[in-house]
């Protein structure tokens, strides 16, 4: 569909007893949307509002999956069917509760009795399954469907307006971000013996290219030190080199020691020094939680003290370490804990769109009824989740599959938040994770505007706050 700017944005009003969190789930698509308000045109109420609100009705032969493309169609189909509703006479009825919706996808109430896996986190249900929408942001796609119902009421199918745009015009937001998991190679001895280990199944799979250069590479550690994982200065420098702003996730553990969490300490010179380094190349430095302290209020606290010391500025930007995020209650404890921005709602084992929209938003405190000052910025894309028969295959065609995702976010003009983690500027062991960056950087160049998480969370809370609701 080409944005068309001669085609009116639909119009909006709630009534007047209207619950709070619907009138929140209504605000987020009136923003994503560009929805104008308005004290005439109703584009969809809550079943339960009063009858005397008119719903948005159409006329026989039309239906709205003419209206919208089928692929989209193919992933909203269960939308479709629950919310769409043939009232008889050839009326279809579009009958929707948006807080319920608004709670089951983007709340992430419906994970909250999903099974786990055995990092405590809600499992990978796989892509298109449920709880979650993997493969389409199907909170978006909803409101798309109440658009497309609100033009066929008026007649003016097939036409769209103009959706609003980020800062330099730009249709799309791209996020970069790099969770530094490991800073340098230690234990050294140990890494080194493992890269004669991966050198020699190298060899045996055929790649003769990566077992040398993972064998020099050793060697070069061994009697030059120059350290193959210490590749945050290469990461910046890229960044740099590319002109971008992105987001550095840093650990914030006193010292080195337990698996997992702490392979490195902020007491170390090399540490302090990548992060200043990070900050003083223009980029924004975020907390990456622990992977114990993901759900300890006063842990989180300290490790964001601990970073703010090194960084001498305040730490507002958060993602946890192996995505590590309880549905019902991480958002309400980052916002005690000091954070006013999260990213850590994505899938590990897989791409897409775990909170059904690609746009950020303003998280909903389930306890006080209110808005929390806590935005979260989804995560779509995690570069390990590339299609793994093409990692060793070197080059940029790495991104493959992963493009239908980037052309989903730009459909709805949304936020492509992707993490790349610093280790893959490891070339000799990760080859082509770095060109397929590139690949997304320069493909991104004319249409994105590039942000960090800060940039963008604080332009979409402006916007939902701005919004203002009118009531009937
Ligand atoms: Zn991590």
């Amino acid at each position: 569909m080409t944005p068309n700017t001669h085609a009116s944005a639909p119009s909006w009003h709630l009534p007047k007893e209207i619950d709070p969190l619907v009138e929140w789930s209504w605000r987020h698509w009136a923003v994503g949307r560009g929805w104008n308000r308005s004290s005439k045109g109703v584009l969809l109420c809550p079943p339960h509002a009063s009858e005397s609100i008119p719903r948005v009705e159409y006329s026989p032969g039309r239906s709205v999956a003419s209206s919208v493309s089928e692929e989209l169609f193919s992933g909203a189909e269960t939308i479709r069917r629950a919310f769409i509703e043939d009232a008889g006479r050839g009326i279809v009825r579009v009958n929707v509760d948006p807080g319920l919706v608004w709670k089951q996808l983007v709340n992430l109430e419906g994970e909250a009795a999903a099974p786990t896996d055995s990092h405590e986190r809600t499992a990978w249900p796989g892509e298109g399954a449920s709880p979650g929408s993997t493969r389409f942001p199907l909170y978006d796609c909803l409101a798309l469907v109440m658009e497309e119902a609100w033009r066929l009421s008026r007649g003016e199918l097939g036409r769209q307006h103009a959706l609003p745009s980020w800062p330099g015009d730009k249709l799309m937001a791209l996020t970069l971000t790099h969770d530094v998991d490991v800073i340098d190679g230690y234990p050294k001895w140990q890494r080194l013996a493992k890269s004669m280990v991966v050198g020699i199944q190298n060899l045996i799979r055929g790649r003769v290219d990566m077992a040398t250069g993972e064998w020099v590479r050793a060697i070069q550690w061994g009697v030059l030190g120059k350290d193959p994982f210490a590749t945050v200065p290469d990461v910046l420098e890229d960044d740099r080199r590319l002109g971008v702003n992105s987001t550095f996730f840093f650990l914030s553990a006193a010292q080195r020691g337990e698996r997992r969490d702490c392979s490195y300490g902020l007491g170390e010179p090399y540490a302090r020094k990548c992060i200043r380094g990070v900050r003083d190349g223009g980029m924004e430095v975020g907390l990456h939680g622990s992977y114990r302290g993901f759900d300890n209020v006063k842990e989180l606290q300290d490790q964001r003290l601990r970073l703010e010391q090194v960084l001498e500025r305040p730490v507002g930007t958060y993602r946890n370490h192996f995505l590590r995020f309880r549905p019902r209650t991480s958002f309400a404890l980052l916002a005690e804990a000091g954070f006013r921005v999260d990213s850590t709602v994505g899938w590990s084992p897989g791409n897409g769109f775990r909170a059904g929209t690609c746009f950020p938003f303003v998280t909903w405190s389930s306890g006080k009824k209110e808005a929390s000052n806590l935005v979260e910025v989804p995560l779509i894309i995690m570069e390990g989740n590339l299609d793994p028969r093409e990692r060793f295959a070197t080059g940029e065609d790495l991104l493959g599959k992963s493009c239908r995702f980037i052309d989903e976010v730009r459909r709805f003009g949304g936020v492509l938040n992707v993490v790349w983690h610093n280790d893959r500027w490891y070339h000799e062991r990760w080859p082509g994770f770095v060109p397929a960056y590139v690949k997304l950087v320069d493909m991104m160049r004319p249409e994105a505007w590039f942000c960090t998480l800060r940039d963008v969370a604080a332009v979409w809370e402006k916007r939902f706050r701005e919004t203002v609701t009118v009531k009937a």
